[in-house]
């Protein structure tokens, strides 16, 4: 087909839920649940297959790593303090203000007697507990994410632990990230299919006004993620950072433009080091704190993992006890750690929260067919924390714009 422009997969699935919509509301409820919803069906058995490998291996990666940046002692320390604050403060804003602005009240899926609903949440010391699996083939076998998480990032420890003779295994699980990220790649090229069936089973089930809360949740996101950036993030830089509100903002325009637009921070590393670096952070500071934020710290991934667990309890009809809230942020901040900056990965680690607090997985499919407009607010906030925290910690440092940038230089 050449000369033809290729629709990018954001147009793809942007159709996928436009004609959804528009099939959704012309054919009848019967129709729609023999052969709307297998389509969407599989989409979600599809991220399903994906999370747990994907998962353990990247954190098993990511885990090592820090541990072998431990040379760099007091940068990497400040720069995972900044991180883990940033990060526990971001999921924080998207439960506040999705608990004020509550998205999910206009949809009522509660009568549809779906199990996950009668499970009252355990008693705070049973959670934490419950954080240590017992046996880990098991906690995979049962995709307990939490278990999973904790042994993984033990692992991630140990093997670094063993320094040289390691390194085969980490190389292992490295590729085996590798791999679950182009899976994860090529189920997406099925997601434009899989937003239409489940968009076009939800309006053919619930009516029209299905999309109501879904453009709420959008713009719940949309007000947590820039009050974040603006109340939070900016000030930081400004008082931590040294540097202006003005000067920031303008710095990280291209990364942030280019993270909107093809929603992966992955695709965004290259210019968000350039970023860095103009704004006054030195090459080993930026080299370290970037492409360690680009995997680990996700802010805009943070704010959506709060916003979407209260819209999906609110659908659901589930009370979110204080425990749960806190279990959210707690599994939020693992969660926004654990997901890889590719298109839609933050969706799929929706589940890691979900399942923790009780809110059946179908939430993901509704939330699966307004995604794609989450993402760009996500991601694009997520590459801003990057730059924000390597500009404050080269600041704490002492050496704020001590090695100027020189264009073209590799950093
Ligand atoms: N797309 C996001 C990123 O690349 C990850 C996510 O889906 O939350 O940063």
């Amino acid at each position: 087909m050449a000369g033809k422009a290729k629709i990018s997969l954001a147009w793809q699935m942007m159709i996928g839920l436009a004609v959804g919509v528009v099939v959704g509301a012309f054919v009848d409820s019967q129709f729609a649940t023999t052969y709307l919803q297998p389509l969407g069906t599989l989409f979600i058995r599809l991220i399903r297959m994906v999370v747990v490998p994907l998962v353990v291996a990247t954190i098993i990666a990511g885990s090592a790593g820090i541990s072998d940046t431990a040379k760099l002692g007091r940068v990497a320390l400040k720069v995972l303090i900044v991180y883990a604050i940033t990060t526990a403060i971001s999921v924080t804003f998207g439960l506040l203000f999705a608990n004020a602005i509550q998205p999910g009240m206009g949809l009522d899926l509660s009568t549809e007697g779906l199990a996950a609903k009668a499970v009252s949440a355990p008693a705070l010391s049973e959670t934490l507990l419950n954080i240590v699996p017992i046996n880990p083939m098991e906690a995979m076998a049962k995709g307990s994410m939490l278990q999973i998480i904790f042994f993984a990032v033990m692992f991630g420890f140990g093997l670094a632990a063993l320094g040289e003779r390691g390194k085969p295994v980490l190389n292992f699980f490295e590729l085996v990230g590798d791999v679950m990220i182009r899976m994860t790649g090529y189920v997406m090229l099925y997601a434009p299919i899989g937003v239409f069936g489940l968009i076009s089973f939800t309006v053919a089930k619930h009516g029209l006004q299905v999309l109501i809360p879904l453009l709420t949740l959008v713009l719940t996101s949309l007000i947590a993620t820039a009050v974040l950036v603006f109340v939070i993030l900016v000030p930081m830089v400004a008082i931590l950072g040294k540097t202006g509100p003005a000067k920031f903002l303008k710095g990280i325009f291209e990364p942030w433009l280019i993270a909107f637009t093809t929603c992966s921070s992955a695709a965004a590393l290259p210019a968000n080091l350039k970023a860095a670096r103009i704004l006054g952070s030195t090459k080993a500071i930026a080299s370290f704190s970037i492409p360690l934020g680009n995997t680990v710290n996700m802010n805009g991934t943070a704010v959506y993992m709060g916003v979407c667990s209260v819209f999906a309890a609110e659908v659901f009809g589930i009370d979110l006890s204080m425990t749960d809230q806190i279990t959210i942020v707690l599994m939020g901040v693992l969660a926004a750690v654990g997901t890889a900056g590719v298109p839609g990965a933050g969706l799929i680690m929706t589940t890691v929260v979900f399942t923790q607090v009780g809110i059946p997985l179908e939430a993901v499919a509704l939330i699966a067919g307004i995604d794609r407009l989450l993402d760009m607010i996500r991601t694009s906030i997520n590459v801003v924390g990057d730059v924000a925290s390597a500009i404050i910690v080269t600041n704490l440092e002492g050496d704020l714009n001590s090695e100027p940038y020189e264009e073209g230089e590799g950093v």
